[in-house]
């Protein structure tokens, strides 16, 4: 059952702040994952700050520079089905066409997707693990088939976001009461080595206003696809996401991103080493697969991930090479 809890419905960024600054509360954009975490007592609410109503944090709009500001509450939906999005960003719309099912798209806001918390099983039922301020992590020595090969210390989860490794390049805006601030999303999530009770580096009085997407460079091409145990709606088991600029056949330069794999969207520094300055020709492709599974480190019940994960890489390269 629902908690008991306050709402209110501020309809400035303004107004919204000065309740996050003068009391504990939480915010609150398509509630798609936040309800379900009050509803299952994973965390407890006095106060609930709805952004619904604040019609500055939605839409899509096209900045001046050539690239596009996504205002955080614009839903899933809205950015799976924007032309805008699609002509210059094909990994975000192919990520946001990935999220869950087209009920949870048109609810979920791009600021809570960006913002949602794990779905390891311990840490949403009734087991108070580490991140939820207990001693232990019952994932490490339990089941742990859907758990990170990368970045795990202490808290094994994978962060659950399919658009945060598809956003490649771009910076949240986020308002606090004093100020704002630029963050690149390939910074956001915080680690479990540097905190592992927290998703994110945002203070619980900071709110995200806009994604900004940078202007894309001549001769990008960009993917996303995720692997899933159910084909109706599901969380990636593994995820790619390509940016890939080529300069003729030549790949100029290389951001590349995986989900599914770590407690933060993985960047695979590797994997973009290995095909920078070629032309993505068999052994290339074959190399960069390798690269992106070294120093996977798979708990007791997930070593299919780095089949997984190598795979993968090896095909949406080689879709993407043309
Ligand atoms: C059955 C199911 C399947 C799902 N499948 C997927 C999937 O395949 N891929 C995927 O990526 N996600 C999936 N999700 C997760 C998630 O619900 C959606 O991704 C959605 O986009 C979350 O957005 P929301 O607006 O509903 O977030 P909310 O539930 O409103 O909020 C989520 C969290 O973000 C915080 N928050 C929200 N907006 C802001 C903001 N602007 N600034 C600061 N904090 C904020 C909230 O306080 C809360 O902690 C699934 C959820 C469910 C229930
Ligand atoms: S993986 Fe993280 S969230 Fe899951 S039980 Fe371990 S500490 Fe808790």
């Amino acid at each position: 059952m629902l908690p008991k809890f306050t709402y209110v419905r501020p309809t400035t960024v303004n107004e919204a702040l000065a309740v996050l600054n003068d009391r504990p509360a939480l915010v609150h954009g398509g509630g798609t994952d936040l309800l379900g975490c009050l509803r299952e007592g994973v965390f407890s609410a006095d106060t609930l700050v709805s952004l619904s109503s604040i019609n500055e944090l939605k839409g899509i709009r096209q900045a001046t520079d050539g690239g596009l500001r996504i205002g955080a509450l614009a839903t899933v939906a809205e950015i799976a089905t924007s032309e805008a999005v699609a002509s210059r960003y094909t990994a975000l719309t192919e990520a946001a066409s990935a999220v869950a099912s087209p009920q949870l798209r048109n609810q979920g806001t791009i600021g809570g997707n960006l913002c949602q918390k794990p779905r390891c099983w311990y840490y949403r039922g009734h087991f108070d693990c580490l991140r939820k301020g207990g001693d232990l992590c019952y994932a490490f020595e339990g089941e742990n088939q859907y758990h990170c090969i990368f970045g795990g210390d202490m808290c094994y989860i994978v962060h659950p976001s399919d658009t945060a490794p598809a956003a490649l390049g771009a910076v949240c805006r986020v308002s606090g009461p004093a100020a704002s601030r630029s963050v690149a999303v390939e910074s956001f999530h915080v680690p479990p080595t540097e905190d592992p009770q927290r998703e994110t580096v945002l203070a619980p009085d900071e709110i995200v206003t806009e994604i900004v997407l940078p202007a894309p460079s001549p001769g990008l091409r960009s993917s996303y696809r995720k692997v899933r145990t159910r084909g109706a709606w599901d969380f990636a088991l593994a995820g790619v996401a390509l940016a890939i600029v080529f300069d003729g056949d030549t790949v100029r330069s290389a951001r590349i991103f995986l989900s599914g794999a770590a407690p933060v969207p993985w960047r695979s520094k590797a994997a973009e080493e290995a095909i920078v300055g070629t032309t993505l020709d068999t052994t290339t492709i074959n190399s960069a697969a390798a690269a992106t599974v070294e120093g996977a480190e798979p708990l007791s019940q997930n070593g299919y991930k780095v089949a997984l994960f190598e795979g993968l890489m090896k095909e949406q390269l080689e879709a993407i090479s043309g």
